[in-house]
């Protein structure tokens, strides 16, 4: 049984502001609306279930001697690919600060020098020193728990861990609240939450793929709840894939971080051949795109594709790199002696629910901050250490525009009693999900082309076809979307690589703006041409 910080009340009453998710966007928002009453409805425990705690890198923000908003936008567009919208980008940088100035406020201990000004680090595509970190790879983890021990202490805050939302309510224009079910989702039981605003803050998509560093609850409800009540989803095609996975069959996937090419290490595939010579002159240190569709192409082959860091790193793995050391040893693989298997995995999601500069979707009511947004700073390719930054800019920017927006009311109530059903499922292991990570990763994932999208549209709505869950529903939606999506932009550019159109065209230079509508439109089109 999960801890609540509070247990649900049973009377009539609205709950103020509901907000779904409990990461890094859930819980700033939560912080930056106190001493207004919210709800955060989370999946998991907070703290847990959070691609947020996971993250190693840090929080990009331009703060260094000779560093500027320009500089910073300028790498934001270029990773961007041409698509990344320019004036969100600059309002994001810009704000960047401040917001790093919150964080140590709320306690978080990023490094510092011994002058006590912070530490800042470079990444690849910054052309300046910029990412604030803890501890090296611990920035994650170090902002979750002072965020959590700040939100612990913020009577104004309740949090409902172990609360799955499973739908957006819509009464006409507005969003009027949302049903949760208890219990990791396993409860019969079905909880509403009546509220005036609803801010979604339910993070990525990782799970609709096969392989993914992302936590298991990162399986794309938010997309797909939001479209299902009328949101519009933008750019959902543009994924970005970690080339080297360590592959010894974990889900998620850890990580074999990108500093081990960085220090030297080859990637090679069964025959010791290094295949990255071949296919860019930067070999392993190419940009991620490039070196995870040679990883790909590779285990796509049957050849397979290794990291070999025995000479690079060689006996000094084990205090160089802890993490990726520990992870090889649980599956019997020294890494100071045998290559490591890799496979690219599912790592953030460009796209999401359309947001503008204040975080309002497309529906009234509806609010949404963090991954599973799309507010166009990302473009097609994510610049690193740019999404905890969009996180906490547009968590905070929601909390003024929902203050100045609705007046405090008098009255407040909790959650009611939606009534039963027999859904309760634990979805996350279940054979049609399984099914559909595997649909998701072998057509729409590295390397798409017509026939493989076209492929996964028919298997997703065969899916829905047989589906009786609402939760499954949302899932499968957002799955439809991405695949719609990336049928429909013939070409390559950022995340999104099309080996039956593999250059980047002009008139597809634009975002991509969908409805569950539409794509079910298109899902048709699709259904009426005759496979071959
Ligand atoms: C391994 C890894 C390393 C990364 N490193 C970096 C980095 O160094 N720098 C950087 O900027 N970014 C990094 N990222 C990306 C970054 O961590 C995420 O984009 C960011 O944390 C997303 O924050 P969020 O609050 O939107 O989502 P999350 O932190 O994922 O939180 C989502 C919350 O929603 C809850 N939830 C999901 N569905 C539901 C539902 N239906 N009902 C109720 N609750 C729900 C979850 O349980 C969770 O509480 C990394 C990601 C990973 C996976």
């Amino acid at each position: 049984m999960l801890t609540d910080h509070f247990r649900p009340q049973s009377f009539n009453g609205i709950d103020d502001i509901v907000i779904v998710g409990g990461g890094l966007a859930g819980l700033f928002c939560a912080l930056k609306l106190s001493p207004r009453p919210v709800t955060v409805l989370a999946a998991a425990p907070i703290g847990h279930g959070a691609s947020s705690t996971w993250a190693q890198g840090g929080i990009a923000a331009a703060m260094g001697l000779g560093d500027t908003i320009d500089k910073h936008v300028a790498d934001t567009l270029n990773a961007g690919a041409g698509i990344v919208d320019e004036k969100m980008t600059r309002l994001m940088v810009a704000e960047g600060p401040a917001r790093i100035h919150d964080l140590l406020g709320y306690g978080v201990p990023f490094d510092r020098d011994l002058e006590g000004k912070l530490v800042l680090s470079r990444e690849a595509a910054h052309s300046e020193r910029r990412i604030v970190r803890v501890k090296g790879d611990m920035a994650g983890k170090a902002i979750m728990e002072a965020l959590i021990a700040a939100v612990r202490n913020t009577p104004s805050i309740r949090v409902l861990e172990g609360y799955v939302v499973e739908e957006l309510v819509r009464q006409g224009r507005f969003i009027s609240g949302v049903i949760a079910r208890p219990d990791a989702g396993q409860s019969k039981k079905r909880v509403s939450f009546p509220a005036r605003a609803v801010v979604l803050c339910s993070g990525g998509v990782g799970h609709l793929f096969s392989v993914t560093t992302n936590p298991t609850e990162a399986c794309g409800q938010g997309v797909g709840m939001a479209a299902r009540a009328g949101a519009i989803i933008a750019d959902p095609e543009f994924v970005q894939f970690h080339p080297t996975a360590i592959n010894i069959g974990r889900d998620p996937a850890p990580l074999a971080t990108e500093a081990l090419r960085g220090d030297g290490a080859h990637l090679i595939n069964s025959a010791g051949h290094r295949f990255m010579l071949d296919i860019h002159p930067d070999g392993e240190l190419a940009p991620r795109d490039i070196v995870s569709r040679g990883v790909f192409a590779e285990v796509l082959a049957k050849r397979g594709a290794f990291l070999d860091c025995t000479k690079a790193v060689g006996a000094h793995f084990p205090e160089a790199f802890p993490t990726v050391y520990a992870s090889c040893m649980s599956a019997g693989i020294d890494p100071a002696t045998q290559p490591i298997p890799v496979v690219p995995a599912v790592h953030y999601h460009m796209g999401g629910v359309l947001t503008d500069a204040e975080g309002r979707t497309a529906i009234d009511g509806l609010w949404a901050a963090g991954e599973v947004t799309s507010t166009g700073v990302h473009g097609a390719n994510r610049l690193a250490s740019n999404s905890l930054l969009e996180a906490v800019v547009f968590a905070a920017r929601i909390a003024e525009n929902i203050k100045g927006m609705l007046p405090e009311p008098k009255i407040t109530g909790w959650g009611n009693n939606a009534g039963e059903n027999d859904d309760p499922v634990t979805l996350e292991d279940s054979p049609p999900l399984t099914a559909l990570r595997h649909v998701m990763s072998d057509h729409v994932g590295v390397i798409r082309n017509k026939d493989s999208l076209t492929r996964a549209i028919r298997a997703i709505a065969n899916l829905e076809h047989q589906n009786t869950r609402l939760r499954f529903s949302n899932i499968l939606t957002t799955a439809k979307l991405m695949a719609v999506a990336a049928l429909q932009r013939t070409e390559s550019r950022g995340g999104h690589f099309r080996s039956d159109c593999p250059e980047r065209r002009a008139e597809w230079k634009r975002r991509t703006y969908l409805t569950l509508a539409e794509a079910d439109r298109i899902v048709a089109d699709v259904a009426e041409t005759e496979v071959v």
